[in-house]
């Protein structure tokens, strides 16, 4: 069963622009995907689509084979526990320090804080910041702070990762780093939708990309057919 399937989807804000037209396709579990397409394609109103951030106004987004329709009220809360965002602008706290960010959501379902403190400090090892716990947001480099972002966002061990332009404000290497981190999530069992609009850094992957074309699926590119 797909963890994701895009049903027929448009999606129209008010004032009549059409910024998603009529999108199907499906995410197998433990897949990676890119979605990529030029500026206004409709790349973040699809991710809004699957956190629930907007609704469609045709066709449908189910998650683990549940229609999205039917989370409402405080289903919302439970739908994103199972779905985890990364941003471009990471939305960090700046007044707490970096253990603590990656902590919030795993207190906030109710773990117990040794447990918590076990898998704060085993997930920023896993990204390479052990040493930087108790650092604040604001002490560390743009590359380091997505990490974090990253890590708060994996903590919970999400079924899928979408993430919208997370390299955008990085350098070409720190991209690529951010990028093997990412790859790294499917072999846990996590499947991950990554927004990007650089298409270099994308190909060089090696994943499955979708590509959006003012708001239409243009394309749907295998793995596999992604040529030197
Ligand atoms: P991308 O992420 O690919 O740049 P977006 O999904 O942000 O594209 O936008 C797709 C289209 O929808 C754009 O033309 C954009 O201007 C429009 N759009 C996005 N959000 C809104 C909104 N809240 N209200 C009206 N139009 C919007
Ligand atoms: P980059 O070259 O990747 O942009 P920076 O020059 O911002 O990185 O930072 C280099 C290193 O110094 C990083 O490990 C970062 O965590 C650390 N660092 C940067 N600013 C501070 C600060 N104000 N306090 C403590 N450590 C800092």
């Amino acid at each position: 069963m797909s963890v994701l399937r895009f049903e027929g989807v448009t999606k129209r804000y008010e004032g009549g622009h059409v910024a998603l037209d009529n999108v199907n396709f499906d995410l197998a579990k433990g897949e990676m995907a890119f979605l990529t397409g030029h500026s206004g394609a409709g790349k973040s109103t699809l991710l809004k689509l699957i956190h629930l951030a907007e609704r469609p106004s045709r066709g449908s987004v189910f998650f683990n084979g549940t229609n999205l329709l039917k989370v409402k009220g405080r289903k919302i809360a439970f739908h994103r526990r199972a779905v985890s965002v990364v941003f471009q602008d990471h939305r960090l706290l700046t007044d707490r320090t970096i253990a603590d960010n990656v902590a919030l959501p795993l207190l906030l379902r109710g773990m117990r804080r040794p447990e918590v403190n076990r898998r704060v400090s085993e997930i920023l090892e896993r990204v390479g910041l052990g040493a930087r716990q108790r650092a604040l947001p604001g002490q560390l480099s743009a590359g380091e702070q997505q990490r974090v972002g990253i890590a708060r966002a994996i903590v919970s061990e999400p079924d899928l990762l979408v993430a919208d332009e997370p390299t955008g404000n990085l350098d070409p290497t720190l991209s690529a780093e951010i990028m093997s981190l990412f790859a790294s999530l499917p072999d846990r069992g996590t499947t991950v939708l990554i927004a990007s609009h650089d298409l270099g850094l994308v190909r060089r992957m090696r994943r499955r990309v979708l590509v959006l074309n003012h708001g239409q699926l243009a394309d749907d590119i295998a793995a596999e057919d992604l040529a030197e």
